[in-house]
């Protein structure tokens, strides 16, 4: 009962998908801190699924995750997991050089089309017109049904015999005749391999294994749900970012989310929302709008996760045997988790890439922990100070 291929720790989205799919070949379980799965990251997120956010590689694995938010098989959902939304970038005169960049960056020109000024204050009308020098749409971004995706993973991982348990923190994790203990305070499992998708917590639990860490920085991001403008049906608006990402909005349920896209670093915890940035929210979207806020129904804040380079970090890890990294997914965790699922799933089998991932343009050396432990290369002022 207590013996396993593979022990994942953490039940938020990346480890309940990566458990969902090995279940198909092996004995998981999967271990969760809470008593409810998406208590974290998982469970504060905006919901959206855009092609063109993030890294390059970040957006190609979006696009790999594409058919099952789209068309996923009758066993796993019964309906899409996606709703119709849009992205409308917006730009003021002073940011039009930014616009410009962003349309020419990789995989993103094809999915965006420009539109002037007038055509963005008719798809959004409380937008001020001063505020609107230019915007880019993105018709194929769409919301996330995140709770039923992260339900369909863990029914999948149930049905496939897979073994999920609650409210179970893992407080040491040894190593011995290649085999991993993970003990909790009531109980000890053991795996020759475990999936470190822990969130936030990824390098707490790298140190519990005496593992080197990634040097993972979660970020505070808050969120809050206020009235929509009376008498204006907001529900066909798409989420409407500023391309410096300053602030977006987008209709939730018959109100509207507000973030000031806030990126505070802290440490890992049950994060709650600063008055201050609620403020900042509220004062940067009434700024660029007609909005008038006097009331915040709901507020919330979430941690995304990120290293040095912001994508995400899939593979094992070189130094230390069976212990197998899948953190770092950033503000692009929901949209990802599909392909980086298969991923992980198919690198602990030892199969490599998945071709359908290196089709959209995913590489192993841009997702894989070795990137954080390379040395980073030579100049001429490292080279002085290492002689120094
Ligand atoms: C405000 C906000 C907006 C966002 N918007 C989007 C969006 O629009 N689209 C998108 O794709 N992404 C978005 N994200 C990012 C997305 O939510 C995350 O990338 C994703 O949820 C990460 O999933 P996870 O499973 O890695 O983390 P989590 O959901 O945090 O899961 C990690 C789990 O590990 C558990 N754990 C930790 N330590 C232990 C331990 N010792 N033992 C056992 N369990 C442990 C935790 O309890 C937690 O449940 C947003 C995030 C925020 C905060």
């Amino acid at each position: 009962m207590d013996r396993f291929d593979i022990i994942v720790i953490g039940g938020g989205l990346a480890g309940a998908s990566a458990a969902a799919e090995l279940a198909a070949s092996h004995k998981v379980l999967l271990l969760e801190a809470e008593r409810q799965p998406g208590y974290h990251s998982t469970g504060r997120s905006a919901a959206l699924f855009s092609e063109t956010y993030g890294a390059p590689v970040v957006r190609s694995l979006s696009q790999a995750s594409r058919p099952l938010f789209f068309n996923p098989p009758a066993q796993f959902a019964a309906a899409p997991l996606v709703g119709p939304r849009g992205v409308m970038y917006i730009a003021s005169e002073q940011q039009m050089q930014s616009l410009r960049e962003f349309e020419s960056a990789d995989h993103v020109g094809a999915r965006v089309k420009r539109i002037e000024r007038e055509q963005a204050l008719q798809i959004c009308p409380i937008l001020r017109p001063e505020c609107v020098a230019g915007a880019l749409y993105e018709t194929g971004a769409c919301d996330i049904d995140v709770h039923g995706l992260h339900q369909a993973y863990l029914r999948m991982l149930r049905a496939r015999g897979g073994v999920t348990v609650m409210s179970s923190r893992v407080t040491r994790l040894e190593y011995a005749a290649r085999e991993w203990t993970a003990i909790t305070d009531d109980a000890r499992y053991f795996a020759p391999v475990v999936i470190n998708a822990a969130g936030a917590w990824a390098d707490e639990i790298a140190s519990l294994a005496g593992v080197a860490g990634i040097e993972l920085q979660p970020c505070r991001r808050t969120a809050l749900l206020v009235a929509a403008p009376a008498g204006v049906e907001i529900g066909s608006w798409p989420l409407v970012l500023d391309i410096e990402e300053q602030f977006y909005f987008k209709p939730d349920a018959g109100l509207l989310l507000l973030s000031p896209a806030d990126e505070t670093p802290v440490e890992p915890s049950d994060v709650q929302p600063e008055e201050w940035d609620i403020a900042v929210a509220i004062d940067r979207v009434c700024s660029a709008t007609t909005l008038d806020v006097r009331h915040v129904k709901h507020k919330w804040a979430g941690l995304r996760n990120f290293v040095a380079d912001r994508t995400p970090v899939v593979g094992f890890d070189a130094n230390v045997p069976g212990f197998f990294w899948l953190a770092a997914q950033g503000g692009y965790g929901v949209q990802t988790a599909p392909a980086m699922a298969r991923l992980a799933a198919s690198l602990v089998r030892g199969q490599g890439l998945p071709e359908d991932l290196a089709t959209c343009g995913v590489t192993l050396e841009a997702l894989s922990p070795d990137r954080l432990r390379r040395p980073a290369p030579l100049t001429r002022s490292s080279l002085a100070s290492a002689q120094r």
